[in-house]
């Protein structure tokens, strides 16, 4: 067994010194970006935001969704300031000296409210009682409000950071934070700040300026890299004006898989995906593997617009594919810098962006 063992680590060895493309890893606390590192990351390509919102910090969530006021609304992200830098804190301290990409919050809102049924439900439970329902009764009109029929083209990412002051402005600030306290304790954190489903460079402007002001506040840190997830259609076929306000890219090819097919995500286990997948009239389900030429190609249009207008730029990808073998050889094809995955899948992304390195070394094909 240790001979199998020394085989596959020479292999692992092999397979890092001819790759190309970077691997990261997909982790959203301290002990994934652990268990990521250990498995060979070289950093974390997304650490989602979203779970740091929900459990037992719902309460919270919920006193901003009630808040009336700007003062209610502000002290409600107050609140949750503290508890975001611990979780930044963690993510810095397993990752030392690595780079973490923190995408900023993007709950599509129905995972994100209290259900709907269920607070109708207590609503009327206590009215049959003939109590006063309170904070659910309250929470119920703003749920309805908030009410959407698509809501994963509704108000999330972006959208909900600028629809919501200061709701960003909050996580950057955490993020800051977070990174100052480690280099105070003589870490190297390497933070960098993607915005989610940008579709028009406005949105992104608008973010960066307010991030910017923030940092240099809490100041004394390294350079923070702002750049945007490519995840939307629009955002992919105006990349180039996109990159001017973004300093790397990270395509979300779970969205823009979504969005380019029109096929809902939620839904590729239900009944008419899987059967119409079945027909057999195209191949493989786009979600598992990159489709090409059709969302392949609005990766390559968004990755040659987006050096075009910034040769610097890096690009990376953060959806499911990041971590898909067929997946990991287009992404070398096109060029990009880095592929990020669920932890488990880091060493199979390594061994097969080192074989695709081998391979196109092979046909004479890379075409960067
Ligand atoms: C994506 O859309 O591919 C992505 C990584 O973001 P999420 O899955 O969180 O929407
Ligand atoms: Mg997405």
């Amino acid at each position: 067994q240790d001979g199998l063992l020394d085989a596959v680590h020479r292999l692992m060895l092999h397979a890092d010194r001819t790759r190309r493309l970077e691997v990261r890893a997909n982790a959203d606390t301290g002990a994934d970006a652990a268990r990521a590192r250990r498995f060979g990351a070289e950093g974390v390509g997304l650490c989602r935001t979203e779970h740091m919102f929900l459990g037992a910090r719902r309460a919270l969530v919920e006193r901003l969704i009630l808040a009336e006021t700007d003062q209610e609304r502000q002290d409600a992200l107050a609140a949750l300031l503290p508890l975001q830098r611990g979780d930044f804190v963690e993510i810095f301290e397993a990752m030392d000296g690595l780079p973490v990409t923190v995408r900023l919050l993007d709950p599509p809102l129905h995972e994100f409210l209290p259900p709907l049924e269920e607070l109708t439900a207590r609503v009327a439970r206590a009215e049959a009682l003939g109590q006063d329902p309170g904070r659910d009764g309250a929470l119920l009109v703003a749920v309805r409000r908030m009410h959407e029929q698509n809501p994963m083209l509704g108000l999330r990412g972006v959208r909900l950071g600028l629809v919501v002051p200061g709701l960003f402005a909050m996580q950057v600030r955490a993020i800051a934070e977070a990174a100052a306290d480690c280099t105070a304790r003589g870490l190297s954190p390497r933070p960098e700040i993607m915005v989610p489903l940008v579709a028009a460079v406005q949105e992104l402007e608008a973010v960066r300026a307010e991030a910017e002001r923030i940092l240099d506040e809490v100041g004394g840190l390294p350079h923070v890299r702002i750049g945007t997830m490519i995840e939307v259609p629009r955002a992919a076929v105006t990349a180039g004006e996109i990159a001017g306000a973004a300093e790397f890219f990270s395509f979300g090819t779970n969205d823009l898989t979504q969005l380019g097919w029109g096929f809902s995500r939620d839904d590729v286990e239900g009944t008419f995906f899987p059967r119409y997948l079945g027909m057999g009239i195209f191949g493989v389900s786009p979600f598992e593997s990159i489709d090409e030429p059709g969302v392949g190609r609005l990766v390559r249009i968004a990755a040659d617009e987006g050096w075009a207008a910034r040769p610097d730029l890096k690009i990376g990808v953060c959806g499911e594919h990041g971590g898909d073998p067929d997946s990991i050889h287009f992404f070398h094809t096109v060029g990009l810098d880095y592929v990020s995955c669920s932890p488990f899948r880091v060493p199979i992304a390594r061994l097969e962006a080192g074989r695709a390195a081998v391979a196109t070394a092979a046909a004479g094909s890379d075409s960067r």
